[in-house]
Formats: C-alpha cells, sequence, structure tokens
C-alpha cells in the first residue's frame, strides 16, 4: 500500500492554518484586553484583580491546550507518508482505552459495559487508540450523571465494526455531519471543556486506514459512533 500525501491533505493543511490561527487570537484578544484593564489601573476593587487574573490564567490555559492540540495534529498529517501498518488486535487496544477513561466515568456515575471479541485490523496501533481515547472521552463529557456508555467490537466478513453507544446529549440530525469538521462545537456544550478537534482526528485517522466513521443519534437520547476498519 503506498500512502503519499493527498491533495485534500495540502487543501486541509492551508485551510488549519486560517481557522488555527482565528481560533488563538480569541483567547489572546481577551488576555491583552484584562492586562490592560490592570496595568492601566482601570480596576474598581482588588476582588476585580483576582477576577481579571484568573480570566488571563483560563484564556492561557485554554490557548496551551489549543497549541498542544495543533502539534499534534501536524504529527498525525506528517505521519501519513511514514506510518507504520502492522496487525492489531483492537479488542485489546480499546479495552485498555476503556479503562483510562473509566476513572472520569466513574465520576459521574456513567457505567461502562463492553461487549467485544478478539480481532486483527491492519492499521497503527497509536493512531487506533488516539481514535478510541477521543470516542470514549467525548462519550463520557457528553453523557450526563447516571448514563450508560456501550462499547463492542464485532468482526464482519471484511469489516470490523467497533460502536461507541452513549445514553448523553445527542446531535442533532442537521449538525451530524458537520461535528467532524475541525474546531466545530454545539453551542449547547460551551461550558463543556474541549476544542473541537477530537472528531475531526477520528475521521482523518479512519481515513487514513481505509475505513469509515459515521453517527447515529437523537438529541436528549444518545449518541451512537461506528467506527469500520479493514480486517487484516
Ligand atoms: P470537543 O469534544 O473538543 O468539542 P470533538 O471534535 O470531539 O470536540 O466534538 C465536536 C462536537 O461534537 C462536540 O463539541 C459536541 O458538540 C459534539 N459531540 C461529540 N461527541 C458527542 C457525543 N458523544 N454526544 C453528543 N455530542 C457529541
Amino acid at each position: 500500500k503506498s500512502f503519499a500525501p493527498t491533495e485534500r491533505i495540502l487543501q486541509s493543511q492551508k485551510d488549519f492554518v486560517a481557522t488555527a490561527s482565528h481560533e488563538l487570537k480569541t483567547p489572546l484578544t481577551s488576555i491583552s484586553g484584562f492586562a490592560e484593564i490592570i496595568s492601566s489601573g482601570m480596576y474598581q476593587s482588588e476582588e476585580d484583580l483576582k477576577v481579571f487574573g484568573r480570566r488571563i490564567l483560563d484564556e492561557s490555559h485554554r490557548m496551551m491546550s489549543l497549541i498542544d492540540t495543533i502539534m499534534h495534529l501536524s504529527k498525525v498529517e506528517e505521519t501519513e507518508t511514514t506510518i507504520k501498518w502492522k496487525p492489531v488486535e483492537v479488542a485489546g487496544l480499546v479495552r485498555y482505552a476503556a479503562e483510562l477513561i473509566k476513572p472520569q466515568a466513574d465520576k459521574k456515575n456513567i457505567v461502562v459495559e463492553l461487549d467485544m471479541e478478539p480481532v486483527h485490523v491492519y492499521g497503527n496501533a497509536a493512531l487506533l487508540s488516539e481514535l478510541a481515547m477521543n470516542l470514549l472521552d467525548n462519550a463520557v463529557k457528553y453523557t450526563p450523571e447516571g448514563g450508560q456508555i456501550r462499547v463492542s467490537v464485532e468482526s464482519w466478513e471484511m469489516y470490523v465494526k467497533i460502536d461507541i453507544a452513549d445514553t448523553g446529549i445527542g446531535i442533532s440530525e442537521q449538525h451530524q455531519g458537520t461535528i467532524f469538521k475541525r474546531f466545530y462545537r454545539e453551542d449547547a456544550v460551551h461550558d463543556v471543556d474541549g476544542i473541537g478537534i477530537g472528531l475531526y482526528l477520528a475521521r482523518e485517522i479512519v481515513t487514513l486506514q481505509g475505513g469509515y466513521i459515521w453517527v447515529v443519534s437523537e438529541v436528549g437520547k444518545g449518541s451512537t459512533f461506528s467506527v469500520f476498519l479493514l480486517r487484516k
């Protein structure tokens, strides 16, 4: 198999630089706004100072996590030409990812159920772990207290199907395609941490491995993300 960089990736890198610069400017604008108030002495009280300081900190953290993600993302895009492809046992890999998110799920009393059979795909373990983590992390983030997540790995004739189903807030039908775009987030999730890159990465990774990803979802009921990967 050959995986030369495609036109699609080159174009997407250009769009990416534009969007990333835009996204970095927003926190930077508020950081400099608050710094200006502080340095010009235009605040009313000690309490104001603390509030502005905290906002500067929050916005700096947001910028740092954005930069981390951007660097990470460019690595994923670079590796297209250098990825090592091998048979990977996906059930074990998904099980491990589920163990990693267990503490977050426990905090929200979310039950995580696994139903998997061992099966090999032809792919890259690091990228597949990233994929599983992103989907599981979302399932926990967008599912309220006391919910449920079901993860299954099933082998089909040519494909392996991974399902990550949650009983969370769901995604409206008109946005089920948009959520895979870089930096897109639903309006309803502004109080949940995130920058809108996990699903974009997930789709990039699945596409690199010659697979498919899609979502079936109903607002207020939950979402099921399904990934199809080519069997070894
Ligand atoms: P992030 O979680 O950082 O916002 P993602 O790219 O992973 O970024 O997801 C994009 C958007 O898709 C989220 O902001 C959210 O609106 C929606 N979304 C993703 N996963 C789920 C899910 N399991 N349930 C409901 N909404 C989801």
